[in-house]
């Protein structure tokens, strides 16, 4: 049965990807990966998976409570306007202490990790909300979940959230960490995810444009620092096309959120030692 509905899975979105209609393709997987794995099980997952990132890929979260404190409240807001789009998640946000990695992602059951070298490469609160915002509306369109059923079936993934599967979990958090390609989302989810964020952060009053000065100066700043620099916009290609359709969604959403201070986050980001 499990693998019938792997097939059916792989098919519909063969032929969603032909028609080339993202709306209708996006709603389908949604609808699909939904059916597939339930509310408890992706919370299970994203139990599972948090372990595997503490434990193998030994990640460390900043101790300081000022600074963790700054980004859930940053993201608060952002979070109840998610509630909104999916009720039930209950959404854990983590800071990975690790200021050489720019980066940020979302597991299935509403993990945010976001790591220290991404709040030190923002510069307004309207940037760093952009990405929480971004990151939360993957969770929103359940793009993780499928991401992870697309690449290792469905089977793998079930058992994984029931415990039983440590080598699934294994290969989801070190592709997490590294930034790897296979649970990189595709096009049209990061299309999606790039709406929500725009709105999320409008709602929470941050202007909405944030994601794009994020985007466009990791671009300028590409190859710089190190090889861990970069992570976000590899998996985050921040071409033309994604930039023109974020202005697109402002405008015709008429997202007006204005704050684009830096407010708290120099204080934060002195304390995470910038220069
Ligand atoms: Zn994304």
């Amino acid at each position: 049965m499990q693998r019938i509905l792997s097939m059916f899975l792989g098919l519909t979105l063969a032929m969603g990807v032909t028609a080339g209609c993202t709306k209708q393709r996006i709603s389908a997987e949604k609808a699909i990966a939904a059916t597939l794995i339930s509310d408890e099980q992706e919370e299970d997952l994203g139990k599972q998976v948090k372990q595997e990132l503490e434990t193998k890929e030994k990640i460390k979260y900043v101790q300081d409570p000022a600074v963790v404190e700054y980004v859930r409240s940053l993201s608060a807001p952002i979070i109840r306007q998610a509630n909104k789009d999916r009720p039930g998640v209950k959404w854990k946000i983590n800071v990975i202490d690790d200021p050489k990695t720019v980066n940020a992602f979302a597991t299935p059951g509403g993990y945010l990790y976001v790591y220290t070298g991404l709040i030190l490469a923002a510069d307004t609160e309207a940037e760093l909300a952009g990405v929480m915002a971004h990151e939360a509306g993957h969770v929103v369109g359940r793009h993780s979940a499928r991401a992870m059923v697309n690449q290792l079936g469905l089977q793998a993934v079930t058992q994984a959230a029931l415990g039983k599967n440590p080598g699934a979990v294994a290969t989801i958090a070190t592709q997490l960490v590294g930034g790897g390609a296979m649970l990189a989302h595709g096009r049209g989810e990061e299309l999606e995810a790039d709406e929500y964020g725009a709105r999320y952060a409008s709602g929470a009053s941050h202007d909405p444009r944030g994601l794009i000065t994020f985007f466009q100066k990791l671009q300028e700043q590409q190859g710089g620092d190190g090889p861990g620099f970069m992570k976000w916009l590899s998996t985050h290609p921040a071409n033309k096309d994604r930039i023109a359709n974020i202005q697109k969604i402002i405008a015709e959403k008429k997202l007006r959120g204005s704050n684009n201070s830096p407010g708290g986050l120099p204080a934060i980001k002195q304390k995470l030692g910038a220069k």
